[in-house]
């Protein structure tokens, strides 16, 4: 766990002096930053510079946004609320390094932030947010679509997401959430958050985590689609051991043949067993596509049965 500290703490105006009145929307997850010392201690985590793109998820009341702005090359800032993205809008928008797109961070495609002529460099946007925690891993996954432009991203989300995303083989934490955010990224949980530091406080714990795509993927698979077929069917079913599991997918001769344990519980296997099944099954496949149709129907029965 690491947080990179940078000379002198984050400076900019009080939002309390504004106007500006917000009830906050439950359904837009809106809890909002108040306490200086957790954004400051954001801040340094991110440690923007002056050559750095930003994209902020959900800048809210602009708790984190004015800051990130004092210190980073552009910002472009995206809020599905209309209410506060007229409010930083009117804000902010005289600085030219700032631009908002009010819409559905899902909906949202990172592309259309890279400059038009071709001359985009990769991974060079720095995702960022204080993420609506009622869609935080739809809205990592859709991120991910766009790794190839991203070199890292700061979240915070509930603090169990955060021991899922970072959590090891044998972890109780450990499961499908692990497994494919770390297929495509290091996970590091930097640090957590109180409830007492957001208006209104949410229910459960905070924390904040660093995601960098991999600039090469710690496993190779032919198919990632197999490979998350496999890692949701084994967790669907996380008591039982492995062979029982996936016998939808791969016969236990054609498990026993790979340098696996197969009494393993899904917990237990590291994202290269995963990867070495994927392939199992991909190559199976690929061989005799009689063997993809009675697999995919062999899911269809299990289904029924569960
Ligand atoms: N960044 C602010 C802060 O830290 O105080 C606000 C964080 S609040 C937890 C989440 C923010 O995401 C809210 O401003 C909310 O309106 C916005 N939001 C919710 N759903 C969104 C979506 N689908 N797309 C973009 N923004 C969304």
């Amino acid at each position: 766990m690491t947080d990179r500290p940078r000379a002198g703490g984050p400076r900019g105006p009080d939002l309390q002096k504004d106007d500006f009145h917000h009830q906050a929307r439950k359904r837009f997850g809106q809890n909002f930053l108040h306490d200086q010392n957790i954004i400051g201690r954001i801040i340094r985590a991110i440690a923007p510079q002056p050559r750095d793109h930003l994209v902020e998820i959900g800048p809210g009341q602009g708790a984190l946004t004015r800051h990130l702005l004092q210190q980073c090359g552009h910002l472009d800032a995206v809020e599905l609320d209309r209410d506060l993205a007229g409010y930083l809008q009117s804000t902010l928008s005289a600085d030219p390094r700032f631009a908002l797109h009010e819409g559905d961070v899902l909906k949202f495609d990172l592309r259309s932030l890279l400059p038009q002529n071709g001359t985009a460099r990769p991974h060079c946007l720095r995702v960022v947010g204080n993420l609506p925690y009622n869609i935080s891993t739809p809205c990592m996954f859709h991120l991910l679509q766009f790794e190839q432009w991203i070199a890292d991203m700061h979240f915070m989300l509930q603090l169990e997401v955060v021991q899922r995303l970072a959590a090891v083989p044998g972890d109780e934490h450990y499961g499908r959430l692990s497994l494919m955010m770390q297929y495509h990224c290091t996970v590091e949980h930097l640090f957590d958050v109180p409830g007492t530091a957001f208006v209104p406080q949410p229910k459960v714990c905070s924390a904040i985590v660093r995601l960098v795509p991999h600039a090469r993927k710690p496993v190779q698979v032919l198919d990632v689609g197999c490979l998350q077929d496999v890692v949701r069917i084994a967790f669907t079913q996380r008591r039982k051991t492995l062979k029982n599991s996936l016998r939808t997918l791969i016969s236990e001769a054609a498990l026993s043949a790979l340098p696996i344990d197969i009494s393993l519980r899904p917990e237990n296997l590291s994202l290269a067993d995963y990867a070495l099944i994927a392939d199992c099954i991909t190559r199976s496949r690929q061989q005799s596509p009689h063997n993809a149709d009675s697999a995919r129907a062999r899911q269809e029965e299990s289904r029924v049965e569960n």
